[in-house]
């Protein structure tokens, strides 16, 4: 089953050396969800043909405009398009406001609905959740209410073993990849373990933007497969990085080591730097398997 994230934008703030703010879409069995929404991610999602028609799930992590200035944009083309199927969007509560008076004063009416959830970030709690996957709230430090996002697979089941299935009836393939045992008209015992393989773990992804160093979001990014973490200064910068709330890349990699994380990808890069590699190589020296969550790459989770 598909479970990996495109990277459309990588930086903060502002575009920049064509870098463009931040968004990402996840792909999770060909169900497409779309986390922040950044100026210019339309004309991203055409740059990697990514059908933005096949969004049916939009998570905005704050209000700040680079996470969310490409949304209003993104979901007019979608009706100019003509899309009837509904939106879920996740964000703060004033989201809805905002859009509602775009929407008001161009004079749209939508020729979809909006189903939007709005996100309290005073804890860390469940929103979203289908038969692929669940959606936990991250609480974030930031300098307004930011809510990051931790996407997690439900355990999936056994495998069936292709060439052993063949011998036997359609009808009890269900079970067998539940893990129970079956038999046979005949009488024949068919042990699901011998038909079928364990299936593969769940995995996690977990997003953290923006923030700034704070161990009161650990405990819910803990273990996590891969961790998306902001990375928006070198740490010479660290000043700056508390005065504004947001991370350094050396404790990008502090937090992935504290949390147990397997993998790290650092973005929300600042606009100070045209090149990139003194970041990973900061975040590197303390956590090792780390890569850059730049625009175009897509990492398996
Ligand atoms: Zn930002
Ligand atoms: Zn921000």
């Amino acid at each position: 089953m598909k479970f990996e994230v495109t990277i459309l934008g990588s930086s903060s703030a502002t575009p920049v050396f064509n870098r463009n703010p931040s968004a990402q879409l996840l792909n999770c069995n060909e169900k497409y969800y779309l986390i922040d929404c950044g100026e210019g991610t339309q004309q991203q999602l055409t740059k990697y043909n990514l059908k933005a028609t096949r969004i049916d799930y939009i998570f905005i992590s704050h209000l700040h405009g680079d996470h969310y200035f490409g949304l209003i944009g993104l979901l007019s083309s979608l009706h100019l398009n003509g899309r009837t199927k509904s939106m879920q969007i996740f964000g703060p509560k004033p989201l809805l406001e905002i859009l509602e008076i775009q929407f008001k004063y161009s004079d749209t009416v939508l020729r979809y609905p909006i189903e939007f959830f709005p996100i309290e970030a005073n804890e860390s709690f469940k929103i979203f959740e289908n038969s692929e996957l669940t959606v936990k709230t991250i609480m974030l430090n930031h300098r307004i209410p930011t809510t990051g996002f931790l996407f997690e697979q439900k355990p999936r089941q056994r495998k069936l073993i292709k060439e052993k299935a063949d011998e036997i009836p359609m009808a009890y393939y269900t079970a067998l990849k539940k893990g129970i045992d079956v038999e046979l008209p005949d009488g024949k015992i068919i042990k699901s373990e011998d038909y079928t393989t364990p299936a593969d773990p769940p995995k996690s992804y977990a997003y953290c933007s923006d923030t700034m160093y704070d161990e009161r979001y650990f405990s819910t990014i803990k273990d996590c497969d891969t961790l998306y973490h902001e990375a928006t200064f070198l740490h010479e910068l660290l000043d700056r990085a508390n005065e504004t709330h947001h991370t350094t890349a050396l404790q990008a990699g502090e937090i992935a080591n504290v949390v147990g994380a397997k993998k790290l990808l650092i973005g929300h890069f600042s606009s100070r730097y045209k090149t990139l590699q003194m970041l990973l190589e900061e975040t590197q020296s303390v956590f090792e398997n780390t890569e850059l969550a730049i625009e175009g790459r897509t990492f398996q989770l």
